[in-house]
């Protein structure tokens, strides 16, 4: 059944990349329409649905742009909203990144489980996508494939070379119980020796160690929430990532190495075949 939230929700934060306050409000949304952003600062409050059709910029972040409506930085409220299984949403904002909270999704469950999720008065049902035959995406140094599964799961390994991190593997099987308990609280990472770097582009302004783990020469710079921390929080993009589609999958994804350009590759190539009707609707 198709849900949403009974009641309207806020948080003030600041964004992760261009370091400015921002307030967002989540409020119920209509049957059959999906997640969709407003810009309230803007003159007549312009929207921009969650859909891979409006995918703008990936570098560090998924951005989406519909004319003048610009929302950056996407993914982590999107894994919350897609791993509470909610959806239809309306996400308003008063700048053009999302806050990032701690880094995680965590802060977003919060409030969404506050303004209490719901079926649909109609309870009208939600077309999922039941993958049938593989599909994937590649490139030399990564891979992600989806194949035929009764639920969805992900399954992913994350190799970070000339690092003391190595590879880290984890596999769930995402129910809201599951998203909420094992990827929620999976903050973002970086490099301490890419921050400088990130600063002279602009980036990772609002970046700090109260919202991402930050990898030094031989040790993490904070302590971790779990031991495979920051693959836990690769799946937690891929979900976002993958909502793009706007539908729920059945199907089990496979990625090895992969960012959000493979994850949203694979989001198109799945979103096509539902175009196309070579899947059940
Ligand atoms: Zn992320």
């Amino acid at each position: 059944m198709q849900q949403t939230i009974k009641t309207t929700t806020d948080y003030t934060g600041i964004g992760l990349h261009t370091g400015n306050k921002v307030h967002l409000r989540f409020c119920p949304g209509l049957p059959d329409t999906g997640i969709i952003f407003f810009r309230v600062d803007l003159p007549d409050s312009p929207c921009v649905p969650a859909r891979i059709e409006y995918i703008d910029n990936t570098y560090r972040g998924v951005s989406l742009r519909n004319g003048l409506c610009e929302i950056k930085t996407i993914e982590h409220v999107l894994a919350a909203i897609n791993g509470l299984r909610i959806d239809n949403l309306i996400v308003e904002v008063s700048a053009p990144e999302l806050p990032t909270g701690d880094g995680s999704s965590q802060i977003f469950v919060e409030l969404l489980k506050k303004a209490e999720i719901v079926c649909h008065d109609g309870c009208e049902s939600k077309a999922s996508i039941k993958i049938l035959s593989p599909v994937w995406a590649s490139t030399e140094q990564s891979h992600i494939v989806i194949l035929p599964s009764e639920n969805y799961r992900i399954s992913f390994t994350l190799h970070l070379e000339d690092s003391f991190v190595g590879s880290q593997f984890a596999s769930f099987s995402i129910s809201p119980n599951v998203f909420e308990q094992e990827i929620a609280p999976a903050r973002t990472f970086g490099f301490f020796s890419e921050i400088e770097q990130l600063r002279q582009q602009g980036l990772a302004m609002g970046g700090s160690l109260e919202n991402a783990v930050v990898i030094g020469e031989s040790d993490f710079l904070n302590n971790l929430r779990f031991k495979d921390e920051l693959v836990r929080h690769k799946i937690l993009d891929l979900i976002g990532d993958l909502s793009l589609t706007g539908r729920r999958i059945l199907g089990h994804v496979i990625a090895v190495k992969s960012g959000h350009n493979l994850n949203l590759s694979l989001a198109r190539k799945i979103a096509d075949l539902v175009c196309c009707n070579a899947l059940p609707q």
